[in-house]
C-alpha cells in the first residue's frame, strides 16, 4: 500500500504541510500497525482547492463519461477486494470473513446500485405537458466534503463517494481517523480508475481539525456527513454561517417489536443481528421489544444465543464477533453496562470485563439485559457494542409507544405473521425505515433516519439526489 503518512491532492500523494503523526492501531492486538497524518488547516484548503478548480469541468461532463469513470472503478475494486478486506479488517476489528462479504461486499453493492440509478436518471426532462417549454435540470450541488466514520467504512464511503461523482461534484474526503487505511486503498483505485485531477481528494485528519475546517470553508458547498448526533449537532452549526447544504446520517437506536405470533427464528435472527458487527451498526435492532405472553422464553432464547456467541481476533476465519475499534469505545460500553446493572436491568447474559480467555484487544463480551425500563440510560443511549435490552409490552399500542420513545428514529423492526398488523405498525413507527420479518431492503432502497438520527437518505436514486441541485428554466423549447 501506499505511504499511509500522505494526503490524495490534486491526483497525487502529497506530503502534508502541516499535519501531525497520529498511529493507526489493530483492535484485536492493541498493537500499531501504519502511522497517519492528522492533516491541518492548509492541508484541507489545498484540497478544497483542487477540487473548486476541478468542478466546473467534471459538472460539465456528460453523464454516460461520469458513469464510465465508475465502471472504471468497479473493475478495480473487484480485482482488489482482498486488500481492502484485509485494511478494513486491520484498522476496525471486522473478523476477516464478514470483512470480505459484508463489509468489502457493501462498498461494491453501493457502487452498483449507484450505477444503475445513474443510468437511469433523467438529468434534465420538461417541467410538464402543461408547460412544455418549460426544463428542470439536475446540476451538482459542487465541492462536497464527505465525512465519515469508521463502523462500516466501505460502506460509508461509497455511499457518498460514488453518487457524489455520478452527479457531477467534486470531493473531499475525510475518513475517520480510526478506518484511514481502507479510505486510502479506495484512492488508490480511483487513481488506478483514471478520475481527473482534484475530482477525487482523500484528507486524513480528526474531526475538530480537517473536519470542523471542511465544515466552515467558504469553497465546500456541501458536507455530506456519517457520525455520531453529537458531531452532527457540531458540524449543522459549523457549516450555518455559509448555508451550505448538509446531509447527515447519524445514530440509531432501534426497536424491534417481536409479537406472540412471529416466527420462531425472531428472537434469535434479533440477537445475531444487534451482536453482528460487535454492535457497531447505527441499524442495530438494539431494544427488542417481546409480546409478554412470549417474553419468558425470548429470554432464555437470547441467552442461549448469547452463550454461543463466539468473541475472538478479527485475523480468525470464522463467525465469531470481533472487538470493538478502540481502547475509548471499550470504557464507554463499560461505563454503559455497569450503569445498567446499577440502574437495576436483569443481567442474563455477558457484562462487565473481557470474555474469558481474551486478555488483550478492545473485547466485550456479549451482553444481555432483561426487564429493561425507559428510565434507564442503556434504554436511551446508543451503546455501540454488544450489547442487547430486552423488555415486556402487552398491547400493539404500548409496543408502538416504546418504540417511538426515543429521539433517534433510523430502523425500527417488526416481527409477526399478521400482515394486517404489521403493516398498520410500520405506518406508526417514526423512522427512516422498517425492516419486517428479518427480510431485508432491496438494492437501491433509501437508507436514511429521522429526527435526531438525520436528515438524509443514502443510496439508489435518493442517494444521487442528495447530490444535485434543481434548477427550474422557463422558454427552453
Ligand atoms: P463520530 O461522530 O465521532 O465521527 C464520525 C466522523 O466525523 C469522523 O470522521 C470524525 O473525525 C468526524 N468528526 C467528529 N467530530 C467532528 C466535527 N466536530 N466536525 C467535523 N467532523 C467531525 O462518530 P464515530 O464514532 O466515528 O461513528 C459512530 C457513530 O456513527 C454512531 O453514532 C453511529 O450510529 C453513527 N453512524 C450512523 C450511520 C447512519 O447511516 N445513520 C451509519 C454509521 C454510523
Amino acid at each position: 500500500m501506499q505511504d499511509t503518512s500522505k494526503h490524495y491532492i490534486n491526483g497525487e500523494w502529497v506530503t502534508s504541510i502541516d499535519g501531525r503523526e497520529m498511529a493507526v492501531e489493530n483492535p484485536s492486538t492493541e498493537e500499531n500497525i501504519a502511522t497517519i497524518t492528522l492533516g491541518g488547516v492548509t492541508d484541507a484548503d489545498a484540497a478544497v482547492a483542487a477540487a473548486k478548480i476541478a468542478f466546473p469541468a467534471w459538472a460539465a461532463t456528460d453523464p454516460q463519461d461520469r458513469i464510465a469513470a465508475l465502471e472504471r472503478l468497479m473493475e478495480v475494486y473487484k480485482t482488489r477486494a482482498e486488500e481492502m478486506a484485509l485494511a478494513i479488517s486491520h484498522e476496525m476489528g471486522a473478523p476477516i470473513a464478514l470483512a470480505k462479504t459484508a463489509q468489502v461486499g457493501a462498498g461494491a453493492g453501493h457502487l452498483k446500485n449507484t450505477i444503475r440509478s445513474a443510468k437511469a436518471f433523467a438529468f434534465e426532462h420538461p417541467l410538464g405537458d402543461h408547460a412544455p417549454d418549460d426544463v428542470i435540470l439536475y446540476e451538482p450541488v459542487g465541492v462536497c466534503a464527505l465525512i465519515t466514520p469508521w463502523n462500516w467504512p466501505m460502506n460509508q464511503v461509497m455511499l457518498k463517494v460514488a453518487p457524489a461523482l455520478a452527479a457531477g461534484c467534486t470531493v473531499i474526503l475525510k475518513p475517520s481517523e480510526l478506518s484511514p487505511l481502507s479510505a486510502i486503498s479506495l484512492a488508490e483505485m480511483i487513481d488506478e480508475a483514471g478520475f481527473p485531477s482534484g475530482v477525487f481528494n482523500l484528507v486524513n485528519g480528526d474531526g475538530t481539525g480537517v473536519g470542523a475546517h471542511l465544515t466552515a470553508n467558504r469553497d465546500v458547498d456541501m458536507v455530506s456527513f456519517t457520525g455520531s448526533t453529537r458531531a452532527g449537532v457540531a458540524i449543522s452549526k459549523a457549516a450555518a454561517d455559509t448555508v451550505k447544504r448538509v446531509s447527515l446520517e447519524l445514530g440509531g437506536k432501534g426497536a424491534n417489536i417481536i409479537f406472540g405470533d412471529a416466527d420462531e427464528k425472531a428472537v434469535t435472527r434479533g440477537v445475531r443481528h444487534c451482536f453482528n458487527n460487535s454492535g457497531q451498526s447505527c441499524n442495530a435492532p438494539t431494544r427488542m421489544l417481546v409480546e409478554r405472553a412470549i417474553y419468558a422464553q425470548a429470554v432464555e432464547t437470547a441467552l442461549a444465543v448469547a452463550d454461543k456467541t463466539d468473541v475472538g481476533p478479527a485475523d480468525i476465519e470464522g463467525r465469531q464477533i470481533g472487538p470493538v475499534v478502540s481502547g475509548t469505545q471499550w470504557k464507554k460500553i463499560q461505563d454503559l453496562i455497569k450503569l445498567g446493572i446499577d440502574e437495576g436491568a436483569t443481567l442474563v447474559a455477558g457484562g462487565l470485563g473481557r470474555p474469558d480467555g481474551l486478555n488483550r484487544g478492545h473485547f466485550v463480551r456479549p451482553t444481555i439485559f432483561a426487564d429493561v425500563t425507559p428510565d434507564m440510560t442503556i434504554w436511551k443511549e446508543e451503546v455501540f457494542g454488544p450489547v442487547l435490552c430486552i423488555t415486556p409490552f402487552d398491547t400493539e399500542e404500548e409496543a408502538i409507544a416504546l418504540a417511538n420513545d426515543t429521539p433517534y428514529g433510523l430502523t425500527n423492526y417488526v416481527q409477526t405473521s399478521d400482515k394486517t398488523r404489521a403493516r398498520k405498525v410500520a405506518r406508526q413507527l417514526r423512522s427512516g425505515m422498517v425492516e419486517m420479518n428479518g427480510k431485508f431492503g432491496g438494492a437501491g432502497s433509501p437508507f436514511g433516519g429521522m429526527r435526531q438520527s438525520g436528515n438524509g437518505r443514502e443510496g439508489g436514486v435518493w442517494g444521487l439526489e442528495e447530490f444535485l441541485e434543481v434548477k427550474a428554466v422557463s422558454d427552453w423549447g
